[in-house]
């Protein structure tokens, strides 16, 4: 991986928010795909938005959607209001949205109070790793990332919280908030994964320094990469093994499988290693999010780059201690 030296801060802010947004969209067309058909599908390496599976092109999912969600309630709560958070999510899900994850649509329509919800349905499942709260972790990790490694990582399990009961799935969003904040700051996110590593949970270290390891392969992931290890492991892989913004987001989608996921993962690591100048325009003119439950909202690459400075420019607020973790 090449580090641009010539990014700012505010492109890398912008290339966090809307670099997601385009990896879940790129990825969209290709879910639950075998591996190599991007690659075959596109033989100049990086290829286009070009829809299917139901998705326009350009369209971008449920992984995008709830990061909006999630992006609009930090300033207009001042902070991290998770019950808001969580009502936000909720009257998202109940308009029925075109993709929701498994989980995440479980503990949405549970009816259950917004600190009982995730933990309930672990209870019950006692499986609740899957990947669903590390997609919409570049905006939040955007908006507190001035507050600190401490607070921006903390605030990573609260959010993951909200829909995750594993403790698998906040320890690692609050590795990937870390990563990106770190990259935020211009430095290299895959030299702070070892410190990111020390303050992760001591029962789930050894798992993610695993799939976090330098030399880790997305073939030897040891689950379907729609759960938390292998999405964040392939995302940190596509990085490490490239150059490029496109060249990472190419190599993430065509590993196959939960592809806008693990691309939107991608994407605002890259994005914010590369910043919003390194997307290329073909990407970002067709991307476009439809916001179900909000009316007919739909945001485009110019509402995300507002949304991105404003996560950017709000005095951050603190992390309310009277709100409990679920
Ligand atoms: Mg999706």
């Amino acid at each position: 991986m090449n580090r641009p030296s010539v990014v700012d801060r505010q492109d890398r802010v912008a290339g966090a928010v809307v670099g997601s947004a385009v990896g879940d969209a790129l990825g969209a067309p290709f879910e639950f795909g075998p591996a190599g058909v991007y690659a075959a599908r596109f033989p100049d390496g990086v290829g286009t938005m070009c829809g299917g599976g139901g998705w326009d092109p350009g369209e971008a999912t449920d992984d995008t959607q709830m990061a909006v969600l999630v992006a609009e309630s930090l300033p207009e709560r001042d902070g991290l209001d998770l019950p808001d958070m969580f009502g936000r999510f909720r009257r998202w899900a109940r308009d029925g949205p075109k993709d929701i994850g498994l989980q995440t649509e479980d503990v949405l329509t549970s009816g259950d109070p917004w600190d009982l919800a995730a933990a309930l349905h672990f209870q019950v499942n006692g499986r609740a790793a899957g990947n669903g709260s590390l997609m919409r972790a570049a905006a939040p990790a955007v908006y507190f990332a001035r507050a600190g490694r401490v607070a921006t990582m903390d605030a990573g399990r609260r959010i993951a919280a909200l829909t995750h009961g594993d403790r698998a799935a906040w320890e690692g969003t609050a590795v990937l908030h870390e990563l990106i904040r770190v990259a935020l700051d211009g430095d290299h996110p895959l030299a702070a994964v070892p410190g990111a590593l020390d303050r992760v949970h001591e029962d789930h270290r050894e798992r993610w320094a695993t799939v976090l390891a330098p030399g880790w392969h997305p073939d030897a992931a040891t689950e379907f990469n729609g759960a938390v290890w292998p999405c964040l492991g392939t995302a940190l892989w596509a990085l490490r093994t490239t150059r490029t913004y496109e060249n990472a987001l190419a190599a993430a989608v065509d590993v196959g499988g939960d592809t806008d996921t693990v691309a939107a993962v991608t994407g605002g690591l890259a994005g914010a290693v590369y910043g919003f100048e390194a997307i290329p325009s073909r990407w970002t003119e067709p991307l476009h999010v439809p916001l179900p439950g909000y009316g007919d909202r739909v945001l485009r690459t110019p509402d995300l780059l507002a949304l991105a400075r404003r996560l950017d420019s709000d005095p951050c607020g603190a992390i309310p201690t009277n709100i409990r973790t679920p």
